[in-house]
């Protein structure tokens, strides 16, 4: 049985007889078995928009070797009587404990949120009425940020194949969608995701794993670089190795942390508005027509570098989807993205950022309490303006003229838009950034100006990062691992989730 790949062009509406016929023709043969490497729209020319699709086949009419076999994660399974506490249920948590309960540990989860189900419920709950529950919310909660988002799969960190591999499977075990496993830009939708999660929970707990769901660390005992328990409010817990997966939103648990003595560092990180425009808007930008057969919406990516101004991007585009308050305590506001799995809903949204770094914004060293207290400042005087969860907002049209917009509508935003001046709210570098990157994306997407922008996006990436020694332990504390988007050193659902295995298996080291 030989092997060989094949790369075909195959139009937006193919089905899989279409693709068959096309292996058929090419292998002169009916002999044959395929899977799909990997798919990605071609929409470079709008008369000619198709399917890259490259194939491994296997048949015996070809010559020469059969299909290597990849090289999996290993995880290298004992006995072991040691126990590992996590703090966290997000990508990076789960991941690393599910990794280190097939490799025999004693593992328990701590998550100061609640199954998804009862987190989706007080997630609505804050949507009809505006009180938001500190535990239970688009940031905290079984499964972490990633529960209720777009649940894109894509993520630009390298040497991450294996993990990568390893999360894709688990995720199409727990009932998502085997294309993700070959699609360039899979996504869950928060739909599928919040099954999921609780799928995922169940393997986890069946396999020997523990869950303390609505139970938050409130203290740690760290002492001569070893941390012995840690303190719930219920009770005191102990193990032999500690992992904080806490996420980016957890103001609270970097600042104990960072009490305890833990080494953070500052970083560079972004912040910005979501733009919001009509789907068909973008897809007309994008392909140059308003639907087309088998894609379900049009996305973008967008850039801008001068060496004036801050770097300003594009960030976790939500073709189809919905604008969220994502805001993790009261009295902050703060906006994110999500669909479901169709992305069929009437707007696409997307974080347009100006990338910053704050020792040059503020033109002094910042230590990292100082940046997590800049971030929330910003973040309530995002909230102060209005004095509630409404969003500030502005027409982009009117932000690059420098106007308030006199009405706004046509947005999925739950809460009211508040019109604002981005001006009294963003430093002026950031601001002026933004319009000029902003004044870029008009020339580059048709109807961009069209849209509104919403503030405040400021959870792309952490403003601090755990100092960590080789294999991710934190410097200093022997006992100790700092992981995922908290630790400043993943942003993402996929590359939080492969430093949480990469911990794991750290950890597991014999
Ligand atoms: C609305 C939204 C949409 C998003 N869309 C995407 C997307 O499409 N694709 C993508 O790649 N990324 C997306 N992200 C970002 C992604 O969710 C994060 O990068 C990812 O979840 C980070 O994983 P993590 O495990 O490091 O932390 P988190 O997911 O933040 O999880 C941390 C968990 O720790 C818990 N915790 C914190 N402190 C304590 C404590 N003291 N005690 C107990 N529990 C504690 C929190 O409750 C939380 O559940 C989105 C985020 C949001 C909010």
């Amino acid at each position: 049985m030989g092997f060989k790949i094949l790369e075909l062009k195959l139009p937006t509406g193919f089905d899989r007889q279409e693709l068959e016929q096309r292996i058929k023709k090419k292998l002169k043969t009916v002999e044959f078995s395929y899977t799909i490497e990997k798919q990605s729209l071609d929409a470079r020319k709008k008369e000619n928009i198709h399917w890259l699709i490259r194939v491994g086949v296997s048949s015996p009419a070809l010559r020469g070797p059969g299909r290597k076999p990849q090289p999996g994660l290993e995880i290298p399974f004992k006995k072991r009587d040691k126990k590992v506490l996590l703090v966290g249920s997000g990508p990076a948590g789960f991941f690393c404990a599910y990794v280190l309960v097939l490799a025999g540990f004693k593992v328990t989860i701590i998550e100061q949120g609640s199954r998804a189900a009862a987190r989706l419920n007080r997630v609505s709950t804050f949507e009809r009425t505006g009180q938001l529950d500190e535990n239970d919310n688009y940031a905290f909660g079984e499964g972490g940020a990633g529960t209720f988002s777009d649940g894109k799969l894509t993520s630009r960190t390298k040497s991450i194949s294996k993990e990568r591999n390893f999360i894709f499977q688990s995720y199409i075990e727990a009932g998502a969608p085997e294309e993700i496993a070959y699609l360039a830009h899979p996504h869950l939708g928060s739909d599928n995701l919040v099954k999921i999660v609780a799928n995922l929970g169940r393997e986890y707990l069946r396999r020997g794993g523990v869950f303390l769901f609505n139970t938050k660390v409130r203290d740690i005992y760290l002492k001569n670089g070893i941390v012995e328990a840690v303190e719930t409010g219920s009770g005191k817990i102990e193990a032999d190795y500690f992992v904080f997966a806490a996420g980016h939103s957890a103001y609270e648990t970097y600042r104990l942390l960072m009490g305890k003595g833990v080494p953070f560092r500052v970083k560079p990180f972004a912040i910005g508005c979501r733009v919001e425009h009509p789907q068909e808007l973008v897809n007309l930008g994008q392909w140059g027509c308003s639907a087309l057969p088998g894609v379900k919406a049009a996305e973008y990516r967008l850039t801008f570098k001068d060496n004036a101004y801050m770097p300003v991007y594009s960030f976790c585009m939500c073709p189809g989807g919905k604008v969220v308050p994502a805001a993790p305590y009261k009295g902050l506001n703060i906006v994110n993205g999500k669909s479901n799995y169709a992305r069929n809903l009437p707007f696409a949204n997307a974080a347009i950022v100006a990338g910053i770094n704050l020792n040059h914004l503020l033109k002094k060293e910042v230590d990292p309490l100082n940046a997590l207290e800049w971030l929330e400042k910003l973040e309530k005087n995002f909230f102060a303006l209005p004095g509630s969860y409404a969003a500030p907002a502005c027409k982009i049209e009117d932000f690059l003229g420098g106007r308030i917009s006199a009405s706004l509508s046509g947005s999925s935003y739950p809460f009211p838009l508040f019109p604002a001046d981005f001006r009294d709210l963003f430093p002026e570098p950031v601001c002026t950034s933004l319009r000029a990157g902003m004044q870029h994306f008009c020339k580059k997407m048709k109807g961009f100006e069209k849209g509104i922008m919403l503030g405040l996006e400021s959870k792309t990436s952490a403003p601090v990062q755990a100092l960590r020694e080789k294999g991710g332990r934190s410097a200093g504390v022997k006992n100790l691992y700092i992981c995922g988007e908290g630790g400043g050193w993943a942003g993402g659902i996929v590359s939080s989730a492969a430093d949480g295995i990469k911990t794991a298996l750290t950890i597991a080291q014999p």
